[in-house]
């Protein structure tokens, strides 16, 4: 690896880049090799094989506070998880579900009863748990879920329920086999003394599910989902309970308790409230997805980069020379915006580690900071996601015949990332979320002022408030200051236009929604349909957001980079990801007059200038991602 690459890689890596090393060692051992299988006897042997090997070095300590036996580094934990999706996307999701989402669970919604009794079984894998809220009925609406904890005052347990077929836990992985106890999501229902059993929302208990041979202890049943569209080491399960009791300490009860006598009590009055304080709690499962999903399209893109640089096809009339297809400028276009994408992805997902670390390690939070981490854990979920479903495609693609063979690790790729735009939260529900954060953030903005103060804000922009930046702030301000705005093809070139283009979509989709929210809920009989009659506005806010929020984190890491040659590649690279982004958006900013048809047309001879002059950089660009070598033991890369 050249010094440039690895001085991209130390951009890259960001505050947890020792860890980052230590998996690139662990993966680098044969236990760990690439190994593509659709047959889930072999595939999910495997993995069970690896997680125990993980177990046995403690890589889960990190994960949980010191109080609990772990030595609490979330950040650490994050980026442990999703450096093994650079292996097997199987093992990261196992390693996920034990220590991120079961672990997790009784971590932040239980208190020190079931921190000393589980927390340090289920670091060693002695305890294999399963994280259980979706069911057939309710997936993305949790707090519509439909099985219930009864407590009975008479022997101090609850009942823990399935009313209905569609209250079947679905999906849940580790729940075909392997987990023998299960943090279950049930609707809490008791009585005080002379009370009538009352609801009291979705919460969470902890459930045994299965003995130490794998049998269905007595009243549940557990059901093997079997073959899926990918994630063959996965033992994705159904669970249905009836009447299966467990003791009344087994409610995880951070939030909330239940007397003796069945008095139900909470620090949280609000029903409402007391549930989304209690999901927040568990932002790592989806600050994890989305970065493994990063890591899984910066595997696909080096592969495919590399194939590129070797694979040969067509004459070159001048020079009869067989063309290398990265030459083609079609194949820079299709690759080199995507390694662009991923770059920018990673520099804004190291900020939200880096801030979710931070929150998780404090006590004090305020609920404006945690909402706002939830919204961009959601949104940035759902970009790399997205961006790891498109960007493994083109990878495929860009391989030809040899990417569709399954020893050269893309078709695997492909198959096991479909999911994660579904599972820790459905992408579009995330969208809407992320644009809802915003909206009441400017709501509370323009709540905070008067008539006058409304107008003008009305007329001029959308608020310090709602415009927040995360990276680099003073210094963006002076690229925004000193930019010089005009038709020229050149500007386009500058970092300050187009931060500015970016900031200027955000603010201009976010002050129209709330515009059309507010007209719509005039003319409309209901807030639901005044949602949904601007519901396409609102995916846009999102993804307007996120992609400025990528931008900016892009340009603070540039600003970080102390090597001269690597900075200046990050400098193109950037514009190549900032072009991109208003080329993919070039009919909204033409339709809202914010470019003319010529600039637009300048965009694209934008975009064609950066591929140009990044590619001879290609192989240091991927290099970068600093993929250990042992996972690009794809056979077209080395065969003559
Ligand atoms: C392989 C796999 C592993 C999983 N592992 C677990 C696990 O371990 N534990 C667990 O609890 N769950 C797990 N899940 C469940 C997963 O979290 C859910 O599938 C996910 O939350 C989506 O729910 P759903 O499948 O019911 O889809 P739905 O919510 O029914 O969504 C279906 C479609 O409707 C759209 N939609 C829904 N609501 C709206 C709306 N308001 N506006 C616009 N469009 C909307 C969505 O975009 C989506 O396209 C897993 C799922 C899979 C497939």
């Amino acid at each position: 690896m050249t010094s440039t690459a690895q001085h991209l890689t130390t951009a890259l890596d960001g505050q947890w880049a020792k860890v980052r090393q230590d998996v690139r060692r662990q993966l680098s051992r044969p236990e760990f090799a690439p190994h593509y299988t659709p047959n889930t006897l072999i595939a999910r042997t495997k993995v069970n094989e690896q997680l125990r090997l993980l177990a046995a070095e403690k890589v889960a300590e990190p994960g949980f506070r010191t109080e609990s036996g772990g030595t609490g580094d979330p950040g650490a934990a994050v980026t442990m998880i999703e450096m093994l999706a650079m292996s097997d996307l199987s093992l990261m999701v196992k390693a996920g579900v034990q220590w991120g989402l079961f672990g997790g669970a009784i971590e932040n919604l239980g208190t020190t009863r079931h921190h000393e009794a589980y927390i340090r079984p289920l670091i060693e894998l002695e305890l294999p748990g399963c994280f259980a809220m979706t069911e057939t009925g309710h997936g993305s609406d949790v707090q519509s879920i439909e099985t219930t904890a009864t407590y009975d005052p008479t022997t101090k347990e609850f009942v823990i329920d399935s009313p209905t077929e569609s209250a079947t836990k679905n999906y849940i992985g580790g729940a075909a086999e392997t987990a023998r106890t299960a943090a279950v999501f049930a609707q809490l229902i008791t009585a005080g003394p002379g009370e009538e059993p009352t609801g009291h929302g979705v919460h969470c208990l902890v459930v045994p599910i299965r003995d130490a041979d794998g049998t269905d202890l007595p009243g549940v049943t557990t059901s093997d989902h079997g073959y899926k569209g990918g994630l063959p080491g996965v033992d994705n399960g159904r669970i249905a309970f009836h009447g299966v009791r467990v003791p009344k300490d087994n409610l995880l009860n951070r939030f909330a308790d239940v007397a003796d006598d069945g008095t139900y009590s909470s620090s949280i009055e609000n029903p409402n409230r007391r549930f989304f304080t209690m999901l927040g709690t568990l932002v790592r499962g989806r600050v994890t997805v989305g970065g493994a999903a990063g890591a899984a399209a910066q595997v696909a893109l080096t592969i495919a980069v590399r194939y590129g640089l070797e694979r040969r096809q067509f004459h070159n009339t001048d020079t009869g020379e067989e063309v290398v297809i990265m030459d083609y400028l079609s194949h820079q276009r299709r690759l080199l915006p995507l390694v662009a994408r991923s770059y920018a992805l990673r520099f804004a997902q190291n900020e939200l580690v880096t801030r979710m670390a931070d929150i998780q390690s404090r006590s004090d939070v305020d609920a404006t900071e945690q909402r706002e981490l939830e919204g961009r854990a959601a949104g940035l979920k759902a970009a790399n996601t997205w961006h790891a479903s498109r960007a493994i495609q083109e990878a495929r693609e860009a391989c030809g015949g040899a990417g569709y063979m399954a020893e050269n690790r893309l078709i695997g790729l492909r198959a096991d990332t479909d999911v994660f735009t579904t599972f820790e939260g459905d992408n579009v529900v995330l969208s809407q979320l992320v644009a809802k954060e915003l909206l009441t953030a400017y709501a509370d903005e323009v709540r905070s002022r008067d008539a006058i103060g409304w107008i003008k804000f009305a007329a001029s922009t959308v608020g310090d408030e709602v415009m927040k930046r995360t990276a680099a702030a003073p210094f963006i301000q002076t690229l925004l200051d000193t930019r010089q705005d005009n038709e020229e093809e050149g500007s386009l070139f500058n970092r300050g236009t187009q931060i500015k283009m970016l900031e200027d979509r955000e603010e201009y989709l976010i002050y129209t929604a709330a515009m059309r929210l507010r007209a719509a809920d005039k003319r409309l009989e209901s807030q639901f349909e005044a949602f949904n009659f601007v519901q396409d506005h609102i995916l846009h806010v999102a993804q307007a957001h996120i992609e400025r929020v990528e931008l900016e984190a892009f340009v603070a890491a540039i600003e970080r980079c102390e090597d001269p040659p690597a900075k200046e590649i990050l400098e193109d690279l950037c514009d190549l990801y900032a072009l991109d982004v208003i080329a993919a958006d070039r009919a909204w900013f033409i339709e809202h007059r914010f470019i003319s048809t010529e600039r637009a047309k300048a965009v694209t001879r934008g975009l064609n200038e950066r591929c140009r002059t990044l590619r001879p950089h290609a192989r240091i660009l991927v290099d970068g991602f600093g993929v250990p070598e042992a996972m690009l033991d794809a056979p077209m890369l080395t065969d003559d």
